[in-house]
């Protein structure tokens, strides 16, 4: 039995059994990474030995006969910007390439408390900056279905690691579309939450008005089940929302008939590529025989998102990584004199371009002068972009959408022209800015073999309904694939 191609569910339930033991499942990852990684380049650190350790530890309690959590023997990939106690976290930059957290993220504590097993960290975008996961210190990562592609951003090594079977399941962070797009690329299950339901605590702040941990799976179980551990109310997130969570996996499996699913025009424009359109449609019509209603809706302001995201979230980062200074933690320029010196010389250093961009287009929008015309400005279009959205659940259920306007793209195409880069987040964006939940699932492929993602947006705390359509399309989808 190949272990390493089963979602996590499985893979609990052979545990409950006692068919199999934590160990030879966390070997069986492990021999995977040993397989792959090389390709791949999903991982910045891995814990082999620990989680080896951690297995033996989780076995026991389970030959006594004690309670385990959960997740108890479930490896899971962690992004590097979330803090594992003791552990390196390098948010993929030079700047914290030796920093090691001294405490644990919430979902991270949440994790452990269930028996999960951290195998390690994956590799991203330097920051969470990108769509295309080439702009890390330590290299791109491939995408598992064609090497000379992109895995996409910035969650790429979470996306890659469960698509490649490294690890079953992965925490991302989704600030712009950084989980639902690599999941996308790579042909798995990502979802972004709504904005407050998981808290933030311990993971490095990009834009922390949009910032949400989100989940990659192999299927829409997987996705419920890992939401249902890390979500909910955290007193040290202020933006954490206080409200009781229903239990996922159940509700999810009460049906769709009668659901009201709207089409957005803007989505369907004639820039997307037509596969991915011809895809997506075909996932809808046949969503249509399971009883769901579809009605054409429009979101007027889409067009405006990516200027608005890009000057809202730009303005947050240059903010947040004022800190990266030399002075308390994170990389140091040597040889520095003056206290200024120290400062310029580490972030220059210490920052990769593209980091470096968003800092002075952040600092640009925000300066008094600017003020105004850019930020004040995208604030206005972001409450619109959110009203679209309000209007839009009075007439329906959920959206669905491709979740990027292209399959997976070439290493290297996008990497000189940034605009072109920004625009892959076209189609993401809207559901951080309006602050809703939002998941991708895979619907097909292209003819060159590559995935297509289809996104389900919800409004606020929909994300009971939102797998709960994903799952029926999941069971759809696979009867055709089995020709039943
Ligand atoms: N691609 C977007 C950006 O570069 C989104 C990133 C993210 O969601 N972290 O900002």
């Amino acid at each position: 039995m190949k272990l390493h191609l089963l979602p996590a569910h499985s893979l609990l339930a052979l545990l409950g059994r006692g068919e199999v033991s934590a160990e030879e499942v966390v070997s069986s990852f492990l021999h995977r990474v040993e397989e792959v990684e090389g390709d791949l380049n999903a991982f910045i650190t891995l814990f082999s030995q620990d989680s080896l350790t951690q297995a033996r530890e989780v076995d026991k309690l389970r030959a006594k006969g004690e309670r385990v959590g959960r997740l108890a023997g479930v490896p899971i990939a962690i992004k590097d910007n979330i803090c594992v106690q003791g552990k390196r976290m390098t948010c993929g930059s030079r700047m914290l390439s030796n920093f090691v957290p001294p405490y644990d993220a919430t979902v991270v504590r949440r994790l452990k408390e269930e028996g999960a097993i951290i195998i390690g960290k994956t590799n991203m975008d330097e920051f969470a900056m990108g769509s295309s996961n080439e702009n890390s210190f330590f290299g791109p990562v491939k995408n598992p279905f064609d090497s000379q592609r992109v895995s996409g951003g910035s969650s790429g090594g979470s996306a890659a690691a469960v698509s490649a079977g490294e690890a079953p399941m992965a925490l991302g962070s989704d600030t712009g579309g950084s989980v639902r797009l690599p999941a996308s690329f790579c042909g798995v299950v990502g979802l972004k939450p709504t904005y407050g339901l998981v808290s933030r605590f311990g993971l490095v702040a990009f834009a922390s008005s949009l910032d949400q941990i989100g989940v990659l799976t192999r299927d829409v179980e997987d996705c419920a089940l890992l939401l249902e551990v890390i979500a909910g109310y955290d007193p040290q997130d202020s933006t954490s929302i206080d409200q009781h969570l229903p239990d996922l996996v159940l509700e999810m499996k009460k049906g769709i008939k009668g659901l009201r699913v709207g089409l957005p025009e803007e989505y369907f424009s004639p820039e997307v590529d037509p596969q991915v359109k011809e895809a997506v449609l075909r996932a809808v019509n046949q969503l249509t025989l399971e009883g769901v209603e579809v009605e054409r809706v429009n979101l007027p302001h889409t067009t405006s998102a990516i200027a608005t995201y890009y000057i809202i979230a730009d303005a947050e980062a240059s903010s947040n990584l004022a800190r990266y200074d030399g002075a308390r933690y994170g990389y140091r320029a040597q040889g520095t004199r003056v206290l200024l010196d120290m400062y310029s010389r580490t972030r220059n250093e210490g920052f990769g371009d593209e980091v470096k961009r968003r800092i002075m287009l952040g600092t640009y929008v925000l300066s008094s002068g600017y003020y105004d015309a850019y930020y004040l400005q995208a604030q206005k279009a972001r409450t619109l972009i959110r009203k679209d959205f309000e209007e839009a659940f009075c007439r329906c259920d959920l959206l669905v959408t491709p979740t990027s306007p292209t399959p997976a793209f070439k290493l290297g195409e996008k990497m000189d022209d940034p605009l072109l880069m920004y625009l892959s987040d076209s189609f993401t964006v809207p559901a951080n800015l309006a602050g809703l939940p939002s998941l991708s699932i895979p619907c097909g492929m292209t003819r060159e073999g590559l995935p297509i993602g289809m996104q389900i947006i919800g409004p606020p705390l929909g994300e009971s309904q939102i797998l709960g359509l994903a799952s029926i399309y999941e069971q759809v989808a696979s009867k055709g694939r089995d020709g039943l």
